[in-house]
C-alpha cells in the first residue's frame, strides 16, 4: 500500500523497466489483445481504489498487463488507415518534452524547436515563407487552417467573423473524396457542415475542376460567400492528388482561400516520381500536415501553414487572461530576454484552439535530425514504390483487380473470380480472415462503390516483403473461400 509519491531519482530505473517492456512488444510475439484467453481485463478492472499500490507496482503492471495488450497499430504489417506507430527517436523527445516542457510556451529549448522545426517542415515540403502552428492532428489542423479561411472570406466584406459570430452563408468547396474533418471543421465554426459541397471526382479520385466551376457559379448566382477551396494532397481513401494548379487558379481568379489537405500525403512530395504532381502547392494560403502520419511521429503531431500568422491570431485569440499576460512582460525584442520567463514567446496559443498543450516541436526536431531529409525520403520512396510493386503484381494475376491505380503508398484491389457471385461480401469475409490469421493488416474502402483491399504502407517498420506477404495471403485465402471448393 502507498500514499506517498517519491518523484526524484527514479525515472532512469523506472524508464529501462518500462523500456524493456516495450521492446519486447514491439517483436509482437505475443497474441492479440482480444485473443481468447487473455486475462489483462479481469486484472485491470477494479473498483476505484482508495489506496495506491505505489510506483514498483505500477510499473509492473503496465509491462505485465497493460503494454502486451495494446495496439496493433505499431505491428510492421499494420497498413489499415493512415495512422502509425511512432519511431524510437519520436518516443524519446515526447518523453523528454513530458518531463522537461509540459508547456510549449516560454523561452526553452523545446520552444525554440517548436518555431525551428515548423521552418525546417516547411523548408523540406517547400511551402516557401509560410509559418505553422502544431496542434494534436490532422482534425485540429483543418479546422485552425478553415479559421483563418473564415476569418480572410468575412474580413474581406469588413465583418469580424471570431468575434460577431458569421452573418452570410458560406461556401467550401471540397471534393466528394476530402476527408470528413472538413465538414467537422465547418460545424464547429459555425458555418455549417451543410456549407461543404462536395464535388465531383474523375476516375482517379481527383476533384473535377468543371464540376468546381459550375458551383462556383451556381453559390455565386444564389449570393453565397465563398469561403474556401479543399484541395487533398494525397485522399485518405485512394492517396488521389487534386489537380492543385488548376484549382489555386480558380481561387486565385476568384479571391477565394485555397485549402491543401496534406495530412497524409504531403511527405510524398520527397518522392521525385510523384512531385510534380504537387505543382500548385505554392498557390496555397493554408496547408497542413500530419506528422504523426509518415514521418513517424508519436501520436499527436500535427502542423498547419499558413501565409500570414497574424490572420490565426484575430481567428482564435482568446480575450486577454491576466494570469497569463499579468505574470510576465509581453513583447520582449529576443536580445532583451534573459530568463525563461521574460516572456511568453511565440503565442501559438493565439494561432489555434489550445492554450495547454505539449512541446510536439522537439519530436519533429528529433526524426529530422536523426535521419535527415535524405533518410524521410528514402522511406516515402520505399512506401510509394511498394504500392507499385503491388499494383504491378495485381495486374498481372488473373484472380487480382486493381480497383485505384496508387498515387502514393496506398494500392486499392480485390480477388476476383467468375465463380463469385458477390464480390463485394466475399472480399469481406477475405479480408475478415486476413487480418484474424496474418501479420498482414490493410483496411477496406469503396472505391466507385467497390469494395477493395486498401493496404496504406505508412510505418518506418513497412519493409518490401511485407508486399510479397500479402498477396500470398490474399491469394491463399481467395482461393480457400472460393465457392465449389
Ligand atoms: C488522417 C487525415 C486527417 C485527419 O487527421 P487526424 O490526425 O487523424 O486527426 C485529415 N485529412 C486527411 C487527408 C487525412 O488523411
Amino acid at each position: 500500500m502507498s500514499t506517498e509519491l517519491a518523484e526524484t531519482g527514479n525515472l532512469q530505473r523506472l524508464l529501462e523497466q518500462v523500456g524493456a517492456g516495450l521492446d519486447s512488444y514491439l517483436t509482437f510475439e505475443h497474441p492479440d489483445a482480444m485473443h481468447p484467453g487473455q486475462r489483462w481485463r479481469q486484472f485491470l478492472d477494479i473498483p476505484l481504489p482508495e489506496l495506491g499500490v505505489g510506483i514498483e507496482q505500477v510499473t509492473r503492471d503496465l509491462i505485465e498487463q497493460v503494454i502486451p495488450n495494446g495496439s496493433p497499430v505499431p505491428r510492421p504489417g499494420f497498413s489499415s488507415f493512415i495512422t502509425t506507430g511512432a519511431t524510437s527517436a519520436a518516443i524519446l523527445a515526447a518523453t523528454a518534452a513530458n518531463v522537461a516542457s509540459p508547456q510549449r510556451y516560454m523561452h526553452t529549448a523545446f520552444n525554440f524547436l517548436e518555431e525551428l522545426s515548423l521552418q525546417w517542415l516547411a523548408q523540406m515540403f517547400g511551402l516557401g515563407p509560410m509559418l505553422g502552428v502544431y496542434s494534436s492532428g490532422g482534425s485540429v489542423a483543418n479546422l485552425i487552417a478553415l479559421g483563418g479561411a473564415r476569418q480572410s472570406a468575412f474580413e474581406k466584406i469588413n465583418h469580424d467573423p471570431a468575434s460577431s459570430g458569421v452573418n452570410r452563408a458560406v461556401g467550401i468547396y471540397a471534393s466528394a473524396e476530402c476527408h470528413h474533418t472538413i465538414q467537422r471543421s465547418a460545424g464547429v465554426l459555425g458555418v455549417g457542415r451543410s456549407a461543404v459541397r462536395l464535388i465531383k471526382c474523375d476516375a482517379g479520385g481527383r476533384m473535377r475542376v468543371d464540376s468546381l466551376a459550375k458551383t462556383l457559379a451556381e453559390d455565386k448566382a444564389a449570393g453565397i460567400l465563398p469561403m474556401a477551396i479543399v484541395a487533398n494532397a494525397g485522399s485518405t481513401n485512394t492517396g488521389a492528388i487534386d489537380p492543385l494548379q488548376a484549382l489555386g487558379e480558380i481561387a486565385q481568379e476568384n479571391g477565394i482561400w485555397f485549402h491543401v489537405d496534406g495530412a497524409y500525403g504531403l511527405p510524398g512530395i520527397l518522392d521525385e516520381e510523384v512531385k510534380p504532381q504537387f505543382k500548385g502547392l505554392d498557390l496555397a494560403d493554408s496547408v497542413i500536415v500530419d506528422p504523426h502520419k509518415w514521418l513517424g511521429a508519436a501520436v499527436g503531431v500535427a502542423a498547419t501553414f499558413v501565409r500570414d500568422r497574424q490572420l490565426l491570431y484575430r481567428a482564435f485569440t482568446q480575450e486577454p487572461a491576466d494570469y497569463l499576460e499579468g505574470s510576465v512582460e509581453q513583447n520582449q525584442v529576443a536580445a532583451q530576454v534573459e530568463h525563461s520567463l521574460d516572456d511568453l514567446g511565440i503565442p501559438y496559443f493565439d494561432f489555434g484552439a489550445e492554450l495547454s498543450s505539449p512541446s510536439r516541436g522537439v519530436v519533429v526536431w528529433a526524426l529530422i535530425r536523426e535521419i535527415g531529409v535524405a533518410g524521410l525520403r528514402q522511406r516515402v520512396k520505399r512506401h510509394n514504390a511498394m504500392a507499385r510493386r503491388l499494383a504491378l503484381l495485381v495486374h498481372e494475376h488473373p484472380n487480382l483487380e486493381m480497383l485505384a491505380e496508387p498515387t502514393l503508398s496506398i494500392c486499392c484491389f480485390r480477388y476476383t473470380s467468375p465463380k463469385i457471385a458477390d464480390l463485394d461480401r466475399f472480399n469481406q469475409r477475405l479480408h475478415r480472415r486476413l487480418v484474424r490469421e496474418n501479420i498482414y493488416m490493410p483496411s477496406t474502402t469503396r472505391v466507385q462503390g467497390k469494395l477493395a483491399l486498401r493496404p496504406c504502407y505508412i510505418g518506418a517498420r513497412a519493409e518490401p516483403d511485407q508486399v510479397d506477404g500479402l498477396l500470398e495471403a490474399v491469394l491463399r485465402i481467395g482461393a480457400e473461400l472460393e465457392p465449389g471448393r
